[in-house]
């Protein structure tokens, strides 16, 4: 399998479940479960305020991006939805209803709480065309190991720094941002994208995480971190073994008590489609 050209998610897939990296090769997509559609719900509404903001400089209404995170899910309930069987018991419309009030609720405290403070930066890009910093597509080479590294910066802003939205529903370690790769890998890109627009590159990486608990407390956390040649340096070196690994097709599942290895957070756990997923673990829990 050829591994010249690798996405971040892709490279975070692979290191997460190698499974689940080839099962989507394999399907050409993941299944959704509830937690990634709340996800790019909320999303979908924060880029909708933030790429408008780069030229209005102001945030749009709560219900404005509260009514197209609903939407957002709604739309994607439209398509295929893997549902758990605690899920499939409480019925779709209620499913669904309840994943319109968690992602509305965070693309209000998103508004409300992050949006103010951040600006996206407007550039001119290798075309001479002016972009907003929002969802900014960028390539970067990697010669040494005879691959490119693809990934989408979720928001360059104009004081220079690099913001990550995440939603969760409990509260992030410290060190998530030190820790984070993505972050070295978007510094990586950063790096190219500063190159190619004649931009300064950014200092600061951050982490915005929204958190819902599930009893219904609401909180955010703002996690900053940097990153330097060494990370970098390291980052290539670990992408150069997931290249590796792919081109010898080894693609190992990941260990059975992980937490993204179940119903809720994989879309191949209850649908089948992994094979090593044991009969005993599907049995609903009393
Ligand atoms: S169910 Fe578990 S082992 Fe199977 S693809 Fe998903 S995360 Fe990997």
């Amino acid at each position: 399998m050829k591994a010249d050209r690798l996405s971040i998610s892709a490279i975070n897939q692979y290191l997460r479940c190698g499974n689940q990296y080839l099962l989507v090769k394999l399907h050409g997509y993941t299944p959704p479960g509830i937690s990634l559609i709340q996800g790019k719900a909320v999303h979908a509404s924060a880029e909708k305020n933030l790429r408008q903001k780069a030229r209005s400089r102001v945030d749009l209404p709560v219900e404005e991006l509260e009514q197209a995170a609903a939407d957002n899910v709604e739309e994607q309930f439209h398509g295929q939805v893997v549902l758990t069987d605690e899920e499939q018991g409480r019925g779709l419309n209620v499913v669904k209803g309840e994943a319109k009030d968690f992602s509305t609720s965070l693309a209000k405290l998103h508004r409300e709480k992050v949006a103010p403070t951040v600006q996206p930066l407007l550039f001119v890009d290798g075309g001479g065309h002016e972009q907003e910093g929002v969802e900014v597509k960028v390539v970067a080479n990697i010669p040494r190991i005879g691959t490119s590294l693809v990934g989408v910066l979720d928001v360059k802003e104009e004081s220079g720094g690099i913001r990550d939205l995440k939603t969760s529903g409990k509260k992030p370690s410290d060190d998530e941002a030190e820790k984070s790769g993505q972050l070295t890998m978007y510094a990586m890109l950063d790096a190219v994208h500063a190159k190619q627009t004649g931009i300064k590159r950014a200092e600061t990486f951050t982490l915005d995480y929204l958190v819902r608990t599930p009893s219904g407390t609401l909180g955010t956390y703002r996690l900053d971190t940097q990153r330097d040649r060494v990370d970098m340096t390291a980052m290539v070196d670990r992408i150069a073994a997931v290249k590796e690994g792919i081109e010898k097709e080894i693609f190992l599942p990941t260990n059975p008590d992980n937490w993204f290895c179940s119903a809720r957070f994989c879309g191949f756990y209850s649908t089948g489609l992994c094979r090593y997923v044991a009969k005993g673990a599907r049995r609903p829990q009393s």
